[in-house]
């Protein structure tokens, strides 16, 4: 794939010929694969019943200090796989029952995924795509997803700027993620449902509320509401979890009830009505995915 060969697929632009060398992501020119499941605990609207399809791809352009997923993400561990076998695992997600294949943080291998999908989509694959991201995109490789994704499961980590550079090393995160989730929005527009309640077209925008950092929580779903309304769903998460001690003391703790509380008395005070919020006991290891057990 030329594109590849000159790789300035997102905001990084590292310019690498990646079937010689790795960039910033540290992906080559073949995908690899952590993981594949059907996934419990994914937006209701997403995993329902049987779960969401989900494809944990290896490497990340982001560099979070607090990742839960950094052994396949940092580590970049997983099992090189070629662009056949993503869609054969696709097929079988779907016969496994899948609501929708769930493609997480797929920035980096979009054209391979593209070109499966091409092959695929309305024809032996018919389930919703969901395209999982930090945002952190570029327009271009966004648009080349076009009419190919359903779904748009995005995060919008940081209103903050300092907080991307000091947690994600992502400086402008801010402006290239909500220009991002623009274009996500432009694609797949108001949310659809099928008879049975699950999603079949839309965005959802993920806040994982970071603990000390509340404020910053509250500014993007100010933003996020101002900008869509009700257009979008706003994912309010409590979930983070501590896996790795870091030089921040604020982010080697569990959220407080109390915090999220604030954090979800905030939003409807604004008046967003469409929101997922989580129970309590969804900041556990155990709804971390096991990366040891490799089902590829
Ligand atoms: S996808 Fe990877 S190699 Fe390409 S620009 Fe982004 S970080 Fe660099």
């Amino acid at each position: 794939m030329e594109i590849l060969k000159n790789c300035m697929l997102c905001p990084r632009k590292c310019g690498v010929n990646r079937y010689e060398k790795v960039g910033a992501c540290g992906a080559t020119n073949k995908i690899r694969l952590g993981y594949y499941h059907l996934h419990e605990w994914e937006e209701p609207v997403l995993s329902g019943k049987n779960g969401s399809g989900t494809i944990f791809f290896s490497h990340c352009n982001m560099k979070c200090i607090y990742c839960q997923n950094k052994k396949i993400s940092l580590d970049g561990y997983g099992k090189l796989i070629s662009n056949k076998k993503l869609g054969e695992i696709m097929i079988k997600l779907q016969e496994m029952g899948a609501h929708n294949i769930n493609l997480v943080t797929p920035t980096h291998y979009v054209p391979n995924i593209a070109s499966v999908l091409h092959k695929l989509k309305g024809k032996a694959l018919n389930i919703p795509v969901v395209y999982n991201t930090s945002s952190y995109e570029n327009i271009g490789t966004l648009m080349m997803m076009n009419k190919l994704v359903d779904i748009y499961l995005a995060d919008l980590r940081y209103y903050d700027d300092s907080l991307a550079i000091n947690y994600s090393s992502a400086p402008d995160y801010f402006e290239v993620a909500t220009m991002a989730i623009d274009e996500m929005y432009r694609q797949v527009g108001s949310p659809e449902f099928d008879k049975d309640g699950l999603m079949t077209k839309g965005l959802i925008v993920r806040v994982l509320i970071l603990p000390g950092h509340l404020e910053d929580a509250k500014k993007i779903i100010k933003y996020l509401y101002k900008t869509y309304g009700d257009d979008i769903f706003i994912s309010i998460m409590n979930q983070y979890t501590p896996v790795n001690t870091c030089i921040y003391q604020n982010l080697n703790r569990k959220l407080t009830e109390d915090e999220y509380n604030e954090v979800i008395k905030y939003a409807l005070e604004l008046g967003v009505t469409n929101a997922f919020i989580q129970e309590e006991g969804t900041q556990e290891e155990s709804f971390i995915p096991d990366f040891n057990t490799n089902v590829i």
